[in-house]
C-alpha cells in the first residue's frame, strides 16, 4: 500500500517506524540479509521499509531484487529510493515500470550525486552523453512521477536539519538555504518528507518548528519522518556524521569518547542515545502521528533494542494486522 494510506489508518497520537536496508553486493550477503529480514518482518512490524538506490542507477538491479524480497516475498510495504541525476530517462521509466509491476507504490524521490559538471566533460561527451539532460534537481523526478503516473505512487522526498552541503560551500550549511527547493518539492507533489541523520535535538526542533510555520503553509500537514542512525561503531560514527554533516551534541560525544576503546559499550550507549532521541520526539505532538525512520546499516540488534524499549512495536503491528486482514503474507505467520 501507500506509506500515506497506512498513515490515515493510525491514530493521530499514535508512533510508527521504517527501517532502511540497502542491497548487498554479494550472494552471501544477500541470502544472510534475506533470514535477517525474515527475522525482524516478524518480530518488529515496521510500518514500511526502505530499499536504497545507487546514485546514478549503479544498483538498479540489485536494488530491485532486494524490493522485490521485502515487497512480494515478505509482504512489507517498500519505499523504493530512486535518484535522477547522472540517469537516463529510459533507466527512471523502467524503473518506475518494473516496481510498479513488483506492487510498489511508494517512491523517495532523490537527486543522488551532484550531476557531472560540463567542466570536466569533454567535447565528445557533451555530443553523446546526455543522461543529465532530464533531470538535474530531485524536483525534476517528483514532477516526472506525476505527469507519468498521476496519483499511483507515493512520493516521497529527502529533508536537511542541518543543511545541505553542496561540497563548494560546506560553510553556507544552514536549513534555511535548502527551504525554497524542498517547498518546490513538496508543492510538486511530495507526500512526505524523510530527512537526514542528526544527533542534535535542538536543530531537529527548530527544523520541525520551521517547517510547520512556514509561510507558505506546505509543510503544516505533511509527514516528516527523522532519520535516526543507531551507532554501531566509534569508527563509522565519524565517518558518517562528516558525510552526513550531522552535528554530535558535546555531551554525547563525550559519552561515545568514554568507551571508546570498547566496540559493545559503543553500542550500548548508541541504543541509549538514539532511544533518549525518540523519547524526546514523542513529547513533541504534531499534526501527524509520530515516524521514526532507522538507518539500519543492515544491521538487525541495536535497532531491535530501540524499538523494543522505546515500545514502537505494539501500534503498527495491530494496524497491520487489520490492514492485511488474512492475507497477510509471511509476516503474519
Ligand atoms: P535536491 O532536492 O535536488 O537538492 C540538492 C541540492 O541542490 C541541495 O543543496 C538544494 O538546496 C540544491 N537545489 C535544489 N534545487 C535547486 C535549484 N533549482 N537551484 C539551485 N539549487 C538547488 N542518495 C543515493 O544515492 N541513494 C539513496 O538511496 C539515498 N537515500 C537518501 C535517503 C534520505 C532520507 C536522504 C536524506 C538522502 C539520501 N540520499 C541518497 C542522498 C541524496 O541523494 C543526496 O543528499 C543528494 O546530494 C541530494 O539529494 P536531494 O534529493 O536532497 O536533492
Amino acid at each position: 500500500e501507500k506509506i500515506t494510506d497506512k498513515l490515515a489508518a493510525l491514530p493521530k497520537d499514535g508512533t510508527y517506524f521504517s527501517l532502511e536496508f540497502f542491497p548487498p553486493k554479494t550472494q552471501m550477503g544477500f541470502a544472510n540479509l534475506q533470514d535477517r529480514l525474515h527475522r525482524m518482518a516478524n518480530a518488529l512490524h515496521p510500518l514500511f521499509v526502505n530499499v536504497t538506490w545507487g546514485a546514478g542507477g549503479s544498483t538498479a538491479s540489485k536494488s530491485l531484487e532486494l524490493a522485490e524480497l521485502t515487497q512480494r516475498q515478505l509482504g512489507l510495504t517498500t519505499c523504493l529510493h530512486l535518484t535522477c541525476t547522472n540517469s537516463s530517462r529510459e533507466l527512471i521509466d523502467k524503473t518506475l515500470e518494473q516496481a510498479k509491476a513488483l506492487g510498489i507504490r511508494n517512491i523517495l524521490a532523490l537527486r543522488g550525486d551532484p550531476p557531472r559538471s560540463e567542466e570536466y566533460r569533454d567535447d565528445d561527451q557533451k555530443e553523446d552523453d546526455d543522461s543529465n539532460k532530464d533531470f538535474t534537481w530531485a524536483v525534476d523526478l517528483v514532477r516526472y512521477i506525476r505527469k507519468q503516473y498521476g496519483d499511483y505512487f507515493c512520493i516521497g522526498v529527502a529533508g536537511y536539519p542541518e543543511g545541505h552541503s553542496d561540497e563548494s560551500h560546506p560553510e553556507h550549511q544552514d536549513p534555511k538555504n535548502d527551504l525554497p527547493y524542498l517547498v518546490e518539492k513538496t508543492k510538486a507533489g511530495a507526500d512526505f518528507i524523510m530527512t537526514q541523520l542528526f544527533f542534535d535535538t535542538k536543530a531537529w526542533d527548530d527544523y520541525e518548528d520551521m517547517l510547520r510555520k512556514h509561510e507558505s503553509g506546505v509543510f503544516k500537514n505533511i509527514p516528516i519522518i527523522p532519520g535516526l542512525m543507531p551507532v554501531q561503531s566509534y569508527q563509522i560514527l565519524r565517518r558518517i556524521t562528516k558525510l552526513s554533516h550531522a552535528k554530535i551534541p558535546t555531551d554525547t560525544m563525550a559519552r561515545l569518547d568514554a568507551v571508546k576503546g570498547d566496540d559493545e559499550a559503543v553500542k550500548q550507549v548508541g541504543v541509549d542515545i538514539i532511544c533518549e532521541i525518540v523519547e524526546h520526539l514523542k513529547t513533541l505532538g504534531g499534526p501527524t502521528p509520530r515516524g521514526f525512520h532507522f538507518y539500519t546499516l543492515n544491521l538487525e540488534r541495536s535497532v531491535t533494542q530501540i524499538v523494543e524499549r522505546c515500545d514502537l512495536i505494539a501500534e503498527v503491528a495491530e494496524i497491520i494486522k487489520e490492514l492485511n486482514g488474512d492475507t497477510g503474507a509471511v509476516v503474519n505467520g
